[in-house]
């Protein structure tokens, strides 16, 4: 397995991989590797030749007052995990790689980035959007896997995938969870032992939202429940609870067109997300 600090040598890189007949996929991460970044790698090469992760803490996705600093990095177990799961390179650009001096150019979108975590995280998706893009068109994949975790991230991407015509396909993969259903997170490391205990609320309150969907209940009477049971919990401070179609995420009434179900809590100053997905 190769890695590669520098964008030049990434291109080779590629340009060797296409040279020989090979499709690439493409795992975006941020690093401190757990098994859902894993389960992407699986995915990327069993519809790939060539599979490249890049390892980049990208601070153009963090506010001020966000926890960059208190980020998890674990980049020599990282380049292990890679390597063992099989990747064929692994890119770990410097900050100054991405975003030289003088660096002035971003990709903004307007709609999706607005509401849910770009509400509360105003700038986050011009971070994700812009670096994305910039692995793009680096790494020019065929193929690139990112995780149903950031619902909203994946349907982001797709969107700017197709408005700015990259020839990427975009794979959503499913959530990989704790065996009590806390999804895995980079930033999970960083809860206290009794709120990781209070955080398994987030996976309750969602089962219980799907199975209150098949039976009928509204959206609005399930977020109220959700809200209550989350708030139960005597360290969560809900961001965000919301029902919403699964393309456009506009407020949804009913379930009649799907829905993506979506929430946000913090604990301490850990952050965490989590969604499922309603006939979509
Ligand atoms: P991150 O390093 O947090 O930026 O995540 C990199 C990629 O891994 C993103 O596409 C995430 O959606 C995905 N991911 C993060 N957590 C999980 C998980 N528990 N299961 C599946 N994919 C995940």
């Amino acid at each position: 397995m190769k890695t590669i600090e520098s964008i030049n040598t990434l291109r080779k890189t590629v340009r060797e991989y296409r040279s020989a007949g090979e499709s690439i996929a493409l795992v975006p991460t941020m690093g401190a590797l757990h098994a859902g970044h894993l389960s992407l790698i699986q995915i990327a090469l069993e519809n790939a030749d060539r599979c490249i992760v890049s390892i980049f803490l990208n601070p153009a996705q963090f506010g001020p007052g966000e926890d960059l600093d208190s980020y998890p990095r674990t980049i020599e177990s990282d380049i292990k995990e890679c390597r063992a799961q099989g990747a064929d390179c692994v890119f770990i650009p410097s900050n100054n790689e991405i975003y030289p001096s003088g660096f002035a150019t971003w990709i903004q979108q307007s709609g999706l980035p607005e509401v849910l975590c770009g509400a509360s995280r105003p700038g986050h998706f011009r971070g994700v959007l812009t670096v994305v893009a910039k692995l793009f068109n680096i790494a020019q994949p065929d193929i690139a896997v990112f995780g149903q975790k950031d619902y909203q991230q994946s349907i982001i991407i797709r969107r700017m995938a197709a408005d700015l015509n990259f020839s990427v396909k975009i794979i959503t993969a499913p959530v990989v969870r704790e065996s009590d259903g806390l999804a895995m997170s980079s930033r999970n490391v960083n809860l206290t032992s009794e709120h990781r205990k209070q955080a398994v609320i987030l996976h309750q309150s969602l089962s219980f939202a799907r199975q209150a969907a098949e039976s009928g209940k509204s959206p609005d009477v399930i977020a109220g429940v959700m809200r209550e049971m989350i708030e139960e919990q005597p360290d969560a401070k809900v961001d965000y609870i919301e029902i919403r179609h699964p393309f456009d995420l506009t407020p949804v009434d009913d379930f009649s067109h799907g829905a993506v179900i979506a929430v946000a809590v913090f604990f301490g100053n850990v952050r965490l997300i989590d969604n499922c997905l309603i006939n979509a």
